[in-house]
């Protein structure tokens, strides 16, 4: 069995009229996740001996993996950082929990729990005080997908000593958070919002692996790779439509848009090649750490810079029909600019250079 991905790219006409559909209210896509849970997207991740596909549990999961969240990510960006937030929390515990922590986790997403990752701090960053027989949490989340969905957020939060550890919530009713941050201009869709923890017990093993672990390299790196895919997906939808748009309006001959096309493909093409070889960068055996870390990194801000240099086309070529409602490209840009907003983008840039100075680029298996 592998995933149906032929019936994944029938469906993102769907999710991408859902994702407009949604977007002036902010509404959750709960169509688009209910048809992705059915063709079996948020159990893909889970190992093969749980009945999953292995996609970021296992090495062959790479590229199936790249290519699943990349033609979610072009049918609706709001749903690929929902089911990247799912698969990135499964694959910190299958790396770093207990058997017996996978086994709930695969029940849970077989009984159709929504897992996802929130580690951005508020004023009030998450604490806990651990007495050997409950965990008190005090503190609160910003900027967490699925503020109002998701039931099993995988968190970070500070010891009294100062560790950082990873825990796993059960939130059975997750409307206790707020599913809004201020009214972000783009990926509305995706419920971002925040989530105050204050007060919740929960039981030890909710712990998930030692202390350092959530900031071990280069697994903490290196996830980021999932990410891009997803925005991968957004540039591919908006280098799609530029093509097809300037050809409806019979521009598409003209000297100057053939040029902007063309860079736009140039940029597409380039953020493929630098997410193909993240993923098998991070996803493989044998690189050193320092190698995998950068060369995420770098595919990062490579992405970054593709999708950046894709909305100026759009914006240029198509003119101000780019900025009309009606006109699907405007949310897939403003989706896409604000997903495209990661962390600490100079420090990754700044690091990543440092780390290659004086050594090479890991070659993928396969690659010359
Ligand atoms: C759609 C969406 C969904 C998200 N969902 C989640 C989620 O589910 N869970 C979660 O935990 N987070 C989530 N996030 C938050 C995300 O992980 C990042 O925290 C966030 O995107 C950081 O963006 P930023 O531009 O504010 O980054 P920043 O790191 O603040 O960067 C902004 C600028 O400041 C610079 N800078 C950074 N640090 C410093 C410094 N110390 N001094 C000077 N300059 C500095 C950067 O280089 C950059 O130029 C989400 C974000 C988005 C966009």
């Amino acid at each position: 069995m592998s995933f149906p991905f032929a019936a994944l790219i029938e469906l993102l006409p769907v999710l991408e009229q859902e994702a407009s559909e949604n977007d002036g209210d902010a509404v959750f896509p709960r169509d688009g996740m209910a048809r992705l849970r059915r063709l079996g997207a948020f159990s893909a991740p889970l190992p093969h001996a749980s009945g999953g596909y292995g996609y970021g549990t296992e090495p062959a999961g790479a590229l199936p993996l790249l290519r699943l969240l990349r033609l979610v990510g072009q049918g609706s960006l709001a749903l690929g950082r929902l089911l990247e937030g799912h698969v990135n929390a499964i694959r910190l515990v299958a790396r770093y929990g207990t058997d017996a922590q996978m086994q709930q986790v695969a029940a849970d997403v077989r009984n159709g729990a929504l897992f996802g990752i929130w580690v951005t701090e508020g004023v009030e960053p998450v604490r806990f005080h651990d007495d050997g027989a409950a965990i008190v949490l005090h503190g609160e989340k910003l900027f967490a997908s699925g503020a109002l969905h998701v039931t099993r957020p995988l968190i970070t939060a500070r010891a009294p000593n100062g560790d950082t550890r990873m825990m796993l919530v059960r939130r059975d009713d997750p409307r206790s958070a707020s599913p809004s941050i201020g009214g972000i201009s783009g990926m509305r869709g995706a419920g971002t919002g925040r989530c105050d923890f204050t007060g919740m017990v929960l039981t030890p093993d909710a712990l998930i692996g030692l202390p350092g672990d959530y900031m071990r390299q280069p697994e903490f790196s290196a996830g980021a790779w999932r990410g891009i895919a997803v925005a991968l997906g957004g540039i591919d939808r908006l280098v799609d439509l530029l093509r097809l748009q300037l050809a409806d309006r019979s521009r598409d001959a003209n000297p100057h848009q053939r040029v902007r096309m063309g860079m736009a493909l140039i940029a597409r093409e380039t953020a493929s090649l630098w997410a193909r070889k993240a993923a098998l960068v991070a996803e493989g055996h044998g690189s050193d750490p320092g190698d995998v870390a950068a060369t995420v990194n770098l595919a990062r801000i490579a992405t970054e810079r593709a999708g950046l240099d894709v909305i100026e086309l759009v914006q240029r070529g198509l003119g101000l029909s780019a900025f009309v409602k009606s006109n699907v490209v405007e949310r897939i840009q403003r989706d896409l600019a604000t997903y495209l907003r990661q962390p600490a983008p100079d420090e990754t840039l700044v690091e990543a250079a440092g780390w290659f100075t004086h050594r090479d680029l890991p070659q993928p298996e396969g690659d010359a």
